[in-house]
């Protein structure tokens, strides 16, 4: 397939996060108008790690804006494991808690599989259960999806982005972003590949797709020579930067982000190196504003379906 070259288009997620946020707001709306039912989401936070901190106030602000009552249940880092099992036991018992979703990582004494499999997939609003990922992978509608790749496929669904008979590379097989995103983009017909670590002549095999997802978490890992002209570029990567000679490497003399250096001690760049991808992408997602903002959007999205569910409605 030839593509053109130019100077890359935006995929604009924080716009997309906005629509589908207040697509869920509507949806709560109608939901308690209709069965008098507002969707739940209670967040497990183990520990005082300060990034998942940040997250879960995140996915809290963002909930409640919403329109869904959100919970956050607080456990000390050495709760053990069986305790933390009680609490997704008594979340999901609770009929008015409709999604409920463990903070990752873990403390190393919990198990994340055994506390993600305790969870009722009807309510793992993360998708991470093995009934929905089996969901995923066989094509049976009616599970969750990770939010991440979900959020990812409904950005490049609203920037109206073909992807039948494409070519895509996902660089990445984490459970959480690198399979899912595999398969969902099996199942809008592209034709994937994957991979890892392991994968011999990275750059090359990478430089064969139409459509390229970076998610390896290496910062700036992705150069010109991964980018075919004309590629459509998806970085799900988050990385700070704090000081000026990386910043000049990665964003040349841009004066925001040298002022964000400046002003804030830290600018944010993806798994993708903007300057030279910019010179061979046709879209791309920026960091900040691409990926991130639609990962907590596809979650709220996935708890009014949850909601809805248990409603039956839908
Ligand atoms: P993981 O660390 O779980 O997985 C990384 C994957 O990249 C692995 O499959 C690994 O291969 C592969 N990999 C690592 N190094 C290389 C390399 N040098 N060459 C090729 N492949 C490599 O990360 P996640 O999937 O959880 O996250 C990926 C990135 O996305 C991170 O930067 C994370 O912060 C970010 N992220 C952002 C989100 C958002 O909302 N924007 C949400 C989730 C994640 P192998 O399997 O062989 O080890």
């Amino acid at each position: 397939m030839t593509l053109e070259t130019r100077t890359p288009r935006i995929l604009d997620g924080t716009a997309t996060a906005k629509a589908i946020r207040r697509e869920v707001a509507e949806g709560c709306v109608e939901l308690l108008r209709e069965r008098g039912v507002t969707p739940g989401l209670t967040v497990v936070l183990i520990g005082d790690d300060p990034a998942s901190a940040i997250y879960v106030g995140g996915k809290e602000k963002a909930a409640t804006a919403a329109g869904i009552a959100s919970k956050v249940v607080r456990l000390p880092g050495d709760a053990g494991e069986a305790r933390v099992l009680e609490t997704v036991a008594a979340l999901n018992a609770d009929p008015a808690v409709h999604g409920v979703l463990v903070q990752l990582p873990l403390p190393g004494d919990v198990d994340a599989h055994r506390v993600i499999e305790a969870i009722d997939p009807r309510k793992d609003v993360d998708g991470f259960h093995p009934v929905n990922a089996g969901r995923l992978a066989t094509g049976l509608p009616g599970g969750f999806v990770p939010c991440t790749p979900a959020g990812i496929v409904e950005l490049l669904r609203r920037h109206d982005i073909p992807l039948a008979g494409r070519h895509a590379v996902v660089l990445g097989r984490s459970n959480i972003v690198g399979k899912p995103m595999a398969l969902l983009l099996l199942a809008e017909n592209c034709t994937v590949t994957v991979c890892h670590s392991r994968t011999a002549d990275l750059p090359r095999v990478a430089a064969g797709a139409d459509l390229l997802v970076a998610a390896v978490g290496r910062r700036a890992m992705v150069t010109a020579e991964f980018v075919k002209p004309g590629a459509v570029v998806v970085d799900v990567g988050i990385h700070r930067v704090e000081d000026e000679v990386t910043c000049r490497d990665l964003y040349g003399d841009d004066p925001k982000r040298l002022a964000a250096l400046r002003n804030r001690g830290a600018t944010l760049v993806g798994d993708v190196h903007p300057l030279q991808v910019r010179e061979r992408a046709s879209w791309i997602t920026p960091v900040p504003g691409g990926v991130g903002p639609l990962t907590i959007a596809m979650l709220l999205a996935n708890t009014l379906t949850a909601a809805r569910r248990a409603a039956g409605v839908g």
